[in-house]
């Protein structure tokens, strides 16, 4: 059976074929955090799809190239630095290492790259694409100095969404600092500054100011993977406006299309509510961990339904999680024991059952429910000593190709802990491109005698000969 995903855009199910088939290569784009506080469990959970979708992928021979952008200039990042009195780029990095921890926490798949959208180069990819958008009539400079999109010049307005330019019009009311622009859902590429931004700001063809959140992602997206892409994803929240925005910037540029393949993660729910501070129901990454859940409990619990249904989180669903784990561990601690016994027959191969599973859509559910009902088969085969030690295994075997996906493993690194801690603080330096950090904890490693190397997979780090 083909791998198979629910494209937002057709709203159909499709099969997968990549733009290049034969070169295994996937571009992968997954909009990021907007980096003024710490992400939520609901931004988690699109997160921990993402790399269920990038893991499974790889299982099946892909490459996959992801970039994950980090906005840290938008309305909410620059009041925060004001209220909190502190320069926009100090204030947002505490929050862009706090991403980073919670990743690690979870066991998260590092992305290729980590673009941020204040990188001076991505500013500059910014401003020629809005230059190029406004030659082409598609934008325009309005009174109030900002560059607006025109979308009525943009006919697939609304086909990701899957509503018309109409609709938009009866709906949306004109707000009054709204009057400049010509249609009411034209949106901002290049807003112009005003004295809220501080010195917040960056010179340009329509004067000093700062790029939308939009063309941010359409600019590192081309940036890093060219003009087209395989597979973009993000929560439903991004469809409208962000994503309809990114496919009429992108494509109005480049003229082709943009993505091939639109995947977007449903909501998470608390205690079957939405997410909302006043309701005392908003958790953080390290909320869960203070009530004594590890990270990988967490990452359990938002992985186990499939992406587009609704996902309950109670207190319940975590001790589930542990319960379900706590199986896992036990059953990989009998087959260990069994592996070391007698061997009455020769091995047979364990099919891929769990992987045709996530091929249908990434469903999770049908997945982990046969990797339970393996657990409960060969314990019963254990139970009665009629699983030998060449069986032990091969599901052993099997349970690593699985969890080459799932990422489950109990943890044992075999690391002090001292060592883990200056690894993975160097780790978040290096993603948050913070050299001299990453230099310095490098420095503490080996002095206490371990070396670092930093591969394609990440840093590896081993102890050194003769220390
Ligand atoms: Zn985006």
């Amino acid at each position: 059976m083909p791998i198979r995903f629910f494209n937002t855009y057709s709203r159909e199910l499709e099969d997968f074929v990549p733009r290049e088939p034969a070169s295994r290569r996937i571009d992968l784009y997954t909009c990021g955090p907007t980096v003024y506080a710490r992400a939520h469990i609901g931004n988690f959970r699109a997160y921990l799809f993402e790399d269920l979708l990038q893991r499974h992928l790889e299982a099946r021979g892909y490459e996959v190239h992801r970039v994950m952008n980090l906005t840290d200039v938008d309305d909410k990042t620059i009041r925060g630095a004001r209220q909190t009195g502190v320069p926009l780029s100090a204030f947002t990095s505490q929050f862009k290492q706090a991403f980073f921890e919670d990743c690690e926490t979870l066991r998260v798949k590092p992305a290729n790259e980590y673009p941020a959208a204040t990188d001076q180069h991505y500013i500059e990819k910014m401003i020629a694409m809005i230059g190029d958008l406004v030659s082409k009539g598609l934008a325009y400079q309005a009174e109030d100095k900002s560059v607006y999109y025109r979308i009525k010049n943009f006919p697939d307005y609304g086909k990701l969404a899957h509503f018309d330019l109409e609709q938009l019009q009866s709906t949306g009311r004109v707000k009054n600092d709204e009057y400049d622009k010509e249609h009411v859902g034209d949106f901002a590429l290049w807003k112009a500054w005003d004295e809220e931004d501080g010195d917040v700001g960056w010179e340009s063809p329509w004067g000093r100011g700062r790029p939308g959140w939009h063309i941010e992602c359409s600019a590192m997206s081309t940036a890093l993977l060219g003009d087209q892409i395989d597979i973009h994803c993000g929560g439903v929240d991004n469809i409208f406006p962000h994503h309809e925005a990114e496919i009429a910037q992108t494509e109005g540029v480049t003229g082709k299309k943009f993505v091939r393949y639109w995947l977007h993660c449903e909501h998470l729910l608390v205690d079957g509510q939405k997410m909302s501070k006043s309701l005392g129901n908003f958790y953080t990454i390290p909320d869960v961990l203070a009530k004594g859940y590890s990270g990988r409990e967490v990452r359990y619990a938002l992985l186990r339904v499939n992406y587009r249904k609704p996902l309950n989180f109670t207190w319940e669903g975590m001790d589930e999680a542990r319960e379900s784990l706590g199986r896992i561990d036990d059953w990989l601690e009998r087959l260990r024991t069994t592996a070391n016994g007698p061997a009455d027959h020769p091995s047979v191969s364990k099919g891929d059952e769990f992987e045709s599973a996530l091929d249908d859509n990434l469903n999770i559910s049908g997945a982990l429910g046969f990797l339970f009902e393996t657990i409960r088969e060969t314990n019963r085969a254990m139970d009665g000593g009629e699983l030998d030690s060449n069986s032990a295994n091969a599901w052993l075997q099997w349970w690593r190709q699985v969890n080459a996906t799932l990422n489950l493993e109990p943890e044992t690194t075999g690391l002090p802990a001292e060592v883990v801690q200056l690894a993975e603080e160097r780790q978040r330096a290096r993603l948050a491109k913070e050299w001299k950090k990453s230099d310095e904890l490098r420095d503490k490693l080996s002095a206490l005698g371990w070396d670092v190397r930093d591969t394609k997979d990440g840093q590896k780090v081993t102890r050194r000969a003769g220390a």
